[in-house]
């Protein structure tokens, strides 16, 4: 039973849903992610309206641990201001590390928190932190675009 340790229900879960993999119509960010390590290939899409992710999915293709993560990540960071979202990335990043989270911030991760355990595989942290530096490479873009 290694492999249900180490994706668990809600990975799999989240992996055959693929409720989040389209394309976003009116999108005002994308930003590609490339894991060549697995081969992971997916691309983030945004619609930001007034600092708020108003809507988000992904396209491409990618494992079933890059794809989980980033679709859970869309559910978590959808309706979300983008300081708020960034500030659950580095959450996620910190977890990812296997450095010890908040509380809140643990609650706040929800379904995330099933990629706990990534900090143990190395060779898998990439897959799972993919979508989540799609996230924040959107967010510098999006603060760029307001200096401008
Ligand atoms: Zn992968």
């Amino acid at each position: 039973m290694t492999d249900h340790n180490m994706y668990s229900e809600i990975i799999l879960m989240h992996n055959r849903s693929g409720h989040n993999r389209h394309a976003l119509s009116g999108e005002t960010h994308a930003e590609r992610g490339h894991n060549p390590s697995c081969g992971d290939d997916l691309t983030l899409h945004l619609r930001v309206v007034d600092g708020i992710i108003e809507s988000a999915s992904y396209t491409g293709s990618g494992c079933a641990l890059s794809q989980a993560s980033i679709s859970i990540m869309i559910d978590l960071i959808t309706g979300m201001d983008l300081d708020s979202a960034k500030n659950m990335a580095n959450d996620f990043f910190d977890m990812a590390r296997g450095e010890t989270i908040s509380p809140e911030a643990e609650e706040a991760l929800q379904d995330a928190m099933a990629f706990q355990n990534i900090a143990k595989m190395p060779a898998r942290t990439k897959c799972g932190t993919l979508g989540w530096h799609c996230l924040t490479a959107s967010i510098a873009e999006t603060t760029a675009d307001d200096v401008n």
